[in-house]
C-alpha cells in the first residue's frame, strides 16, 4: 500500500509531500506513508512499525497520542473549533508561557514559526525604524523571505537568496555571519550597526546538526546589540519547553529582547508565538503601529493541546528523566561508533542529539561540519529503517527522545545503530 499511495502522493502533491524534508531525497528510498502513531512509534500504511526518533520535528515531547493531550483536545473540539475571538484556553496558555519566559509580559500567538519570527522581525523593524537583520549561517528560522538568505561572499557584503523566487533586495537586507565568531559579529557591527534592527539566532542551533554555542559567544551578541540598539531575538521554536520549561533564555541566563516559540507550544498541533516585554510587544496592532494578525490565531483547540502538553511537563522530574535518556542514548550511540570504527560524535543537549559523522570534536558552526558525512548517514539511515528505527531523513536533522522512550527503546536504537554500522562496514 505504500507505494501505491506515494506514486498517488507524488501525482497530487509536489515531490508528494507538504513539506521538502519529507521527501527522503537527502537518504533515498521511499519514505513509509503514515497511518498512525501512539507513544514512540509509528505506523505505516502496511502495518510496519518504526522506533520514532522525530517525534513530529520537535513538539512530541510527551510522545505520540498521549492520553491527556488527546482528551484534552477532543474537549475543546466539542466545544467550538475557532471563534475568531479571544478564549479562555488562549489566555490560560498566554500566563503559562509568560511564567516560563519571565522577562516576557505579552504574547501573541500565531500558527507557525515561520510566522512567529517572521512577525518579530517585524516588530523590531517597527520598534527600531530600522531595516536590516542578521542570521547565522547554519541556523533555520522558517521559510519567510527575508531569511532564505545566505552569506554574501565576504563579510560585509549583502545576503543573498537561498530560494528561487525571493527577490534579491530582500535578501539585502540580511546579513549572515558564521556561528561562534565573534570577531565577524563585532566587525559587522562596527560598520552596520547602526542599521540593524535585530540578530536573530537560535540560542541552540538544531537546523544543522546540533551547534553547541560557547555562552560567551552568546553573551557577546547580547552585547553588541544591546550597545547599537538593535534587538537580539532568541528563535526557542525547538529549544522552548524542551531543554528547560524556560528553554535556552532559562539555561543561558542571557536575556534576549524577544523569544518566538512553536513546535511543543502547540502540542502536535499548529501553534507558535512570539513574547517580550509589555514596551515592546504593545507595539503591535491594535495597540501600536505594527500590524500583525491571523483568522486561526489562538486557535481554542491548538491551545488546549499546548496546554495539556505543558501541564504535563510540570509533573516532577520529567526534564531529570529526559536528561537521563539523553544521556544513555548518548553513551550507547558513542560506544557503536567506537566499536565500528566509524568516525564520529554525538552532539547532545537534554532530549536532542545530533550524530556528527565526522572526525574530531563536535563542530560549533555549520563551516566545520564535514559534508561528506552526510553519505554515511544516509548508509546508515537506511540500515535503521530497515531495522525499524525512524530517524530524521537527513544527516544535519536531529533526533528527539520523549516522555514515551524508555530505556528499552533506547536499548534497540543503540543495537540497532551497532548492527546497521557494521553492515555498513561490510559493504564498503
Ligand atoms: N525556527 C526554528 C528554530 C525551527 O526549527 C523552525 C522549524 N523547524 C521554524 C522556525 C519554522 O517553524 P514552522 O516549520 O512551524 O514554520
Amino acid at each position: 500500500m505504500t507505494s501505491s499511495l506515494w506514486e498517488r502522493a507524488r501525482r497530487a502533491m509536489p515531490g508528494g509531500v507538504s513539506s521538502p524534508v519529507r521527501a527522503f531525497r537527502a537518504v533515498g528510498g521511499t519514505p513509509p506513508v503514515i497511518a498512525r502513531a501512539r507513544g514512540a512509534e509509528l505506523f505505516d500504511v502496511d502495518g510496519r512499525r518504526y522506533l520514532d526518533l522525530v517525534g513530529s520535528w520537535g513538539p512530541l515531547i510527551l510522545g505520540h497520542a498521549h492520553p491527556a493531550v488527546v482528551e484534552a483536545v477532543a474537549r475543546a473540539a466539542r466545544d467550538g473549533l475557532s471563534f475568531g475571538a479571544t478564549c479562555a484556553l488562549e489566555v490560560e496558555l498566554a500566563e503559562r508561557v509568560l511564567e516560563r519566559y519571565p522577562f516576557a509580559e505579552r504574547v501573541r500567538f500565531v500558527s507557525t514559526g515561520t510566522e512567529a519570527v517572521m512577525s518579530a522581525i517585524r516588530l523590531a523593524r517597527g520598534a527600531t525604524g530600522r531595516a536590516r537583520i542578521v542570521k547565522f549561517e547554519g541556523c533555520y528560522h522558517g521559510h519567510s523571505d527575508g531569511l532564505l538568505v545566505k552569506a554574501g561572499s565576504g563579510l560585509a557584503t549583502f545576503g543573498t537568496p537561498t530560494s528561487a523566487g525571493v527577490p534579491a533586495e530582500i535578501a539585502a537586507l540580511t546579513d549572515v555571519l558564521p556561528l561562534d565568531d565573534e570577531e565577524a559579529a563585532t566587525r559587522l557591527f562596527e560598520v552596520r550597526g547602526r542599521e540593524i534592527a535585530a540578530v536573530l539566532i537560535e540560542p541552540l542551533p538544531a537546523n544543522a546538526g546540533l551547534l553547541i554555542q560557547r555562552e560567551q559567544f552568546l553573551a557577546a551578541l547580547r552585547e553588541l546589540t544591546h550597545r547599537a540598539g538593535a534587538l537580539l531575538i532568541f528563535d526557542e521554536v525547538i529549544s522552548g519547553f524542551r531543554v528547560a520549561p524556560g528553554g535556552m533564555t532559562a539555561r543561558l541566563g542571557i536575556t534576549p529582547d524577544l523569544v518566538t516559540l512553536g513546535k511543543i507550544l502547540g502540542g502536535g498541533l499548529p501553534a507558535a508565538a512570539y513574547a517580550g516585554p509589555a514596551d515592546l510587544m504593545e507595539k503591535l496592532a491594535p495597540s501600536g503601529p505594527v500590524y500583525q494578525a491571523g483568522t486561526l490565531s489562538g486557535n481554542p483547540v491548538a491551545m488546549a493541546a499546548g496546554l495539556a502538553t505543558l501541564a504535563e511537563l510540570e509533573q516532577p522530574r520529567v526534564y531529570e528523566r529526559l536528561e537521563h535518556l539523553g544521556q544513555e542514548l548518548e553513551r550507547g550511540l558513542v560506544r557503536a561508533l567506537a566499536e565500528a570504527g566509524e568516525p564520529g560524535t554525538v552532539a547532545r543537549v537534554a532530549s536532542i542529539l545530533w550524530l556528527a559523522l565526522q572526525p574530531g570534536p563536535a563542530p560549533r558552526s555549520w563551516q566545520a561540519v564535514e559534508p561528506s558525512s552526510a553519505e554515511r548517514y544516509s548508509l546508515l539511515h537506511r540500515e535503521l529503517l530497515a531495522r525499524g528505527v525512524y530517524l530524521a531523513p537527513s544527516a544535519f536533522e536531529v533526533a528527539f527522545l520523549s516522555l514515551a522512550h524508555t530505556e528499552e527503546h533506547v536499548e534497540r536504537v543503540v543495537t540497532a545503530c551497532a548492527e546497521a554500522l557494521n553492515a555498513g562496514a561490510r559493504r564498503r
